[in-house]
């Protein structure tokens, strides 16, 4: 355990070699300095919050509840992350209104965490001019929903070491709906389905998200070539600093 006493992001303790506190995101795929803070890449960053979006939006798709559908048409979408910041970036499930988020109490931390886990990958990787930019939203998106589809089978495969015990060594077989299986299928069984023995997650892809509006950019090529520029003259501006220390 340890204890932050400031910001964990920010032009303050920014350690990058480039563009020192701006968000990567933002500049590269805008050409816009916005201050990179972690209130900035979770919950204001066009990028990096449509992806948050799309994870939010399908679970909700898939629980299908008129109130949540509501309380998401009806809100302004770009501010929406920022609403649920509790739900969406703690992963927290107390209180919360949205219905999606009280049926699916028991994993929706963990959704939240594979999403806040491959979110802060990328910030990191794109935060470093010597590894590969990853701003391709729809592919950061299925590296989210691959960690989800192996948290549920984690739990199942823990699941089925339980109920093994109980039978073997306690000669107990339970109830269906009380046995560590049937709690796993009612945890998770909204959100999965299984194709040959495989665990698959029922959200659609990012392009097909419900609700979602993406947010468009120049095409990859376009983007690709400029900021290999950039990211170019980025690492030669700072050999040149440290050769001349
Ligand atoms: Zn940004």
């Amino acid at each position: 355990m340890y204890e932050h006493d400031g910001f964990l992001m920010g032009p303050e303790r920014c350690i990058k070699k480039h563009w020192k506190g701006t968000c990567d995101a933002c500049y590269l795929l805008k050409n816009e300095h916005v201050r990179e803070t972690l209130k900035h890449t979770l919950t204001e960053c066009p990028f990096y919050t449509s992806i948050m979006r799309a994870i939010f939006f399908n679970t909700i798709h898939i629980i299908d509840n008129d109130e949540d559908k509501r309380r998401i048409l009806n809100g302004n979408e770009e501010s929406i992350v920022k609403l649920h910041a509790r739900e969406l970036i703690t992963g927290s499930t107390k209180h919360t209104k949205i219905q999606a988020i009280k049926r699916l109490n028991k994993v929706w931390p963990s959704i939240v965490g594979a999403m806040i886990d491959k979110i802060m990958c990328t910030r990191h990787q794109n935060a470093n001019s010597d590894s590969p930019t990853q701003l391709n939203a729809s592919a950061i998106y299925d590296s989210i929903c691959t960690e989800i589809e192996l948290y549920a089978r984690t739990a199942k495969r823990k699941a089925e070491v339980k109920q093994n015990k109980l039978q073997i060594r306690y000669q107990y077989c339970p109830k269906e709906e009380e046995s560590p299986i049937g709690k796993w299928k009612k945890e998770w069984g909204p959100l999965i389905f299984e194709n040959n023995g495989r665990i698959r997650l029922r959200f659609k892809d990012f392009q097909d998200s419900p609700y979602l509006t993406i947010p468009q950019y120049e095409t990859d090529a376009d983007i690709q070539r400029r900021n290999s520029l950039r990211i170019h003259q980025a690492n030669y501006n700072t050999q040149r600093t440290n050769s001349n220390q």
